[in-house]
């Protein structure tokens, strides 16, 4: 028998203990985990061992992602692979386990940022679901950007102007039209080369985007992830997708981040996912100022002089009051 050399590769998506692992030579296979895994960041295991019906529960332990990076090794019947290592992560999406959940649950690793896409009409942009989409962005300190299509339905004044305060609270806002052109080869630029958390309402020109701006690559955002779930008893989590031609760039399609009501973030957090609060935070009388009702508050100040905008204060204490209530359930 030939000795299969191990090789490196990505996860591309994952489910019921099967891991489709994409190799640096571009073969795509399918791999399970070893037993005594190599891991650079999970926690300790009693014996050590690992069986193999177990695999699946145990790969949640181990919280092994999309987007990781791994070793694998031919498998123990020299035709299957294996997962033999867990490469170091350079970052993750993450959130909390629902039900008051102790821990977090990993939904990617090594994600270079998270590309939020509205539609400028059809349909209408909701700010307050934008707002929600960069607190998830931030909490993860992850870069964030902003693309606002079907700009010729609207014209590029009217819509740069309406996004404006994304734009002065540090958030690249890219404007796309699909229809025109416009933007396209901008967009292009950020995607490649990138691992990108593709995310917005459904129907805004997600998959037009990407279609457009990379030729095959065949994506129809928020339908992968059914397909690849189809038959099974495993809710999978993120699908990640090669681009053509895009110097090992890819797109990661997670249903998780829409349901952005399940994200248990700790409520003293929020500050620091609101760029402009959280520059302005350490002026207020009080450290411990909720920017609610307290005297001399800096930030509401700042929504007072127009320096902080009123729409996205609206959506803070939004987020302050579900985070709130969320706890003393
Ligand atoms: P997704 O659900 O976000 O992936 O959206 P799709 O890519 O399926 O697009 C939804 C609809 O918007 C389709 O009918 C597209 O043809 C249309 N669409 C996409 N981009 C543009 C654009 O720039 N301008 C206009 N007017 N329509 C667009
Ligand atoms: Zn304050």
């Amino acid at each position: 028998m030939t000795t299969v050399q191990a090789a490196r590769g990505v996860v591309l998506s994952g489910s019921g203990g099967v891991w489709r692992v994409r190799l640096e030579n571009g073969e795509t296979i399918d791999a399970s985990l070893r037993g005594r895994l190599k891991k650079s960041d999970s926690g300790k295991r009693a014996d050590g061992s690992l069986r193999r019906d177990t695999v699946s529960s145990a790969a949640s332990k181990l919280k092994l992602a999309v987007g990781d990076d791994v070793r694998v090794e031919p498998g123990e019947r020299g035709s299957a692979w294996a997962i033999a290592e867990i490469l170091p992560r350079r970052s993750k999406l993450a959130r909390r386990a629902p039900g008051g959940g102790r821990g977090e649950r990993l939904i990617a690793a090594n994600v270079d940022q998270v590309v939020i896409v509205f539609a400028a009409a059809n349909p209408e942009p909701h700010c307050r679901m934008l707002d929600r989409f960069l607190v998830i962005a931030e909490a993860n300190d992850l870069t964030a950007r902003i693309i606002i299509n079907k700009v010729e339905l609207v014209g590029e004044g009217k819509v740069r102007e309406r996004f404006a305060d994304y734009e002065r609270a540090g958030y690249p806002v890219h404007l796309t039209a699909v229809k025109t052109g416009l933007g396209l080869a901008a967009l292009r630029e950020v995607l490649a080369g990138r691992r990108s958390v593709l995310t917005g309402p459904s129907g805004v020109g997600k998959s037009s985007l990407i279609n457009t701006v990379f030729p095959g690559a065949n994506l129809r955002v928020g339908e992968i992830s059914e397909s690849v779930n189809k038959g099974r008893h495993t809710t999978v989590g993120a699908v990640m997708l090669p681009l053509p031609d895009a110097e090992g760039g890819y797109v990661i399609d997670t249903p998780g981040l829409r349901e952005v009501g399940l994200w248990e973030l700790p409520v003293e957090s929020l500050d620091r996912c609101f760029p402009e609060i959280a520059s302005r935070r350490d002026e207020c009388r009080f450290a411990d100022c909720r920017h609610v009702s307290e005297p001399a508050c800096a930030v509401r100040e700042a929504v007072r002089t127009k320096e902080i905008s009123a729409e996205r204060y609206d959506s803070y204490l939004h987020l302050r009051d579900e985070l709130e209530s969320a706890r003393t359930e």
